[in-house]
């Protein structure tokens, strides 16, 4: 993706400066490792990378809100979101890991974690994790609306979790389906979400009011990697106004009732503003 970068934990020096100056409050990371296998359980080391990045952010901006992505599809060489059985994911076995993934990321000073891989009971499993561990301030936005999406590619590619087989139309939703997109949000609240999200975004703005006229909490819009590209490359081209339309696409989250938006346009559109 033109202008995105995967950092190692030295280089986050070079953004450091960028994220101070651009009046960021948020920053949501995601987790590479190079030792993946069946079970993804290099993503509960305590060393990981994203850990070591967390510490290093907070140290450096303290006032930084850190959101991290808790899901086992950088970490598992087969690119699901959890480990298998039977070429199925194994829910229950997948819950076990990212409880304790979620918990190390707590420790290291993550203010939120962001549980992405749509699991059965994953909100209420980390909750508990957290809670038990004294964890109680570190919060929750749940991935509660996240579609399985044609607009994800760009990122697969770049992140290396495509799935080597099948896909991940057993636990993301129908794009088809608005009903379900309330009642998993609903699922998510009474396990103890402190925030929802709904994945991706442009396509789906209609959720994003809906949840916002059911919901009493924040709501967060992720504009995907197929969305950032699309609107690049016809910049590139120089068929649309590139910065407008960037302006604009986020102006759409905003009315249709988003309360933060997740954009790879961040460091752009804060100095824009
Ligand atoms: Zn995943």
């Amino acid at each position: 993706m033109p202008g995105q970068y995967q950092y190692s934990v030295d280089q986050l020096d070079r953004l450091i400066p960028a994220i101070k100056k651009s009046g960021i409050l948020a920053v949501l990371l995601f987790g590479q490792t190079e030792s993946k296998n069946a079970d993804g359980s290099s993503a509960t080391d305590p060393n990981a990378a994203v850990i070591q990045a967390i510490k290093v952010l907070k140290k450096a901006l303290p006032d930084l809100m850190i959101m991290t992505d808790v899901c086992l599809c950088s970490y598992t060489d087969h690119g699901h979101c959890g480990p298998l059985f039977n070429g199925q994911v194994d829910n229950d076995a997948t819950l076990k890991v990212i409880r304790k993934m979620a918990l190390q990321h707590a420790k290291a000073g993550a203010d939120f974690v962001a549980p992405s891989g749509m699991m059965d009971g994953m909100v209420g499993a980390i909750r508990e994790a957290l809670d038990q561990a004294d964890f109680s301030q570190t919060g929750i936005l749940s991935y509660s609306v996240k579609y399985a999406s044609s607009f994800y590619g760009p990122f697969r590619e770049a992140a290396d979790s495509t799935p080597q087989q099948g896909d991940r139309k057993s636990y993301q939703m129908n794009p088809a389906n608005a009903l379900e997109a309330l009642r998993e949000a609903d699922l998510d609240v009474a396990e103890g979400a402190d925030m929802l999200m709904v994945k991706p975004g442009m396509p789906y703005l209609d959720i994003i009011s809906k949840l916002r006229a059911q919901f009493d909490l924040p709501i967060l819009a992720y504009q995907v990697s197929g969305e950032y590209s699309m609107i690049k490359a016809a910049g590139e081209k120089g068929w649309i106004n590139e910065k407008s339309v960037i302006l604009e696409s986020l102006l759409g989250f905003k009315r249709a009732g988003a309360t933060a938006i997740i954009t790879y346009f961040a460091l752009d559109v804060a100095n824009w503003l």
